[in-house]
């Protein structure tokens, strides 16, 4: 049974605003021990244990920034501004030393030759039968990228405790890391209670449902990139749900549940966890996903959702994403990504407690960006979720007029 079933509660002394409650959940949980030396091939999405530091000076010569030639520029006033093209250096060659009154067809990323000091752009230069005609007044020192310019050897260019995206994965290669240390894969066990739950692919019985939240907690695992333990879905009885407390434990660095956590007859997390571990449960002021259930067993941690489907997207993108990067080992604020952006809607009815709404974001017609929100309320309609983008967040008791600006929570800003 939910704790919510009207849809309307009562503002709760002891219930937690969701900022305390990230705070309380953050503050128990720490960064898997254990790591791996991975090639950069295998990095995307793991999480760096140590900087990665630069070996080499990048550039490591000076090079030229242009296709063009390169030349010294005292040489051209004494020679009018003519000189013969003597070499020849495109990217992967050396030259050899510039001599006096000579210039280099150079291309870019070429190194530079000895006596160079400026690379004068091919556009304003006239090229005819081994000679070259270069503008008397062209800069000098122009075009060349120096040694070191970008990154100094020994400099750090990735700071411990990020998650690798295929930028850090280039800028790796960049500076020759051809491995990495990072920490190992975060193994999280998934359950879902419910004995009215089958799987998709098989009838539907009377009073059955499919198990939607398996599949939405396999995807967002999938994205933070862990191991997922399947433990399937597990009957409403208490011994069930103690044995899967006890599978997950033994098997993952955290288990992750939906459904249950309430203190209805039918749901059994409580108690379980209270006989195989502790527990800790929570009312937040949030809305939807007011029950939050928080346990260990042995040293494992547990995050129960409520069962409601959109409950469970919206707390664990509020709670369970933040605790499986920590986790993971990210530095930095964990909180989930926020912006501010424009209302497209009026929300006059403002509950007591913090509310999420689906929302998308759009360009208004001013060319502004604009969130609308999905119309129905209802925490158990799922179709909201994929229609949005994101979800929007309405500080308890305020009233929203079109215009304000309120905080947006993107999707894609989930899984950093
Ligand atoms: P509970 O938190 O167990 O009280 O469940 C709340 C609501 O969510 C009920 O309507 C359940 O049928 C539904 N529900 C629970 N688990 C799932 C699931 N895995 N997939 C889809 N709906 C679920
Ligand atoms: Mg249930």
């Amino acid at each position: 049974m939910s704790m919510d079933p009207c849809g309307y509660d009562p503002p709760e002394r002891a219930a937690l605003t969701k900022e305390q409650a990230l705070q309380r959940l953050l503050a128990r949980v720490e960064p898997v021990d254990g790591t791996e030396t991975v090639a950069i091939a295998e990095g995307l999405g793991r999480v760096l244990v140590e900087p990665v530091t630069s070996t080499i000076d990048v550039p490591a010569w000076d090079n030229s920034a242009m296709d063009g030639y390169a030349i010294r520029h005292a040489d051209l006033a004494p020679a009018g501004g003519r000189l013969r093209v003597a070499q020849r250096i495109p990217a992967g060659a050396t030259g050899t030393a510039l001599e006096p009154g000579t210039a280099a067809r150079i291309f870019t990323g070429a190194p530079v030759p000895e006596g160079c000091d400026t690379v004068v752009v091919q556009e304003s230069c006239e090229a005819k039968e081994g000679w070259v005609q270069v503008p008397l007044d062209c800069k000098a020192n122009a075009n060349i990228r120096r040694l070191g310019e970008d990154i100094r050897t020994g400099a750090e260019v990735i700071a411990a405790g990020t998650r690798l995206a295929p930028q850090h994965l280039g800028l790796a290669a960049s500076v020759g890391a051809a491995r990495i240390r990072v920490y190992r894969r975060l193994r999280v066990a998934v359950f879902s209670s419910g004995d009215e739950l089958v799987m998709p692919g098989e009838a539907l019985g009377p009073g059955q449902i499919y198990n939607s939240n398996r599949f939405t907690l396999f995807g967002l695992l999938d994205q933070l990139d862990c191991d997922v333990v399947d433990l399937g879905i597990v009957e409403d009885t208490l011994s069930a749900t103690e044995q899967a407390l006890l599978n997950g434990a033994a098997q993952a660095d955290l288990i992750v549940g939906s459904g249950g956590v309430s203190v209805g007859e039918e749901d059994h997390i409580k108690t379980a966890l209270e006989r195989v571990g502790t527990l800790e449960l929570w009312t937040i002021a949030i809305r939807p996903g007011k029950p939050l259930a928080f346990g260990r067993i042995g040293t494992t941690p547990f995050i129960g959702s409520p069962g409601n489907p959109v409950s469970l997207f919206v707390t664990f993108c509020l709670f369970g994403i933040p605790v499986i990067r920590r986790q993971q080992g990210i530095a930095g604020d964990l909180a989930p990504f926020t912006l501010q952006v424009r209302a497209g809607f009026d929300w006059s009815r403002p509950d007591t407690r913090r509310e999420f709404h689906r929302a998308r974001i759009q360009t208004a017609e001013d060319g502004n960006p604009e969130l609308s929100v999905f119309p129905s309320r209802s925490s158990a309609v799922l179709s909201s979720v994929a229609w949005a983008d994101g979800l929007v967040e309405i500080p308890e008791g305020r009233v929203i007029r079109k215009g304000d600006l309120v905080d947006f929570l993107p999707f894609k800003g989930l899984f950093g």
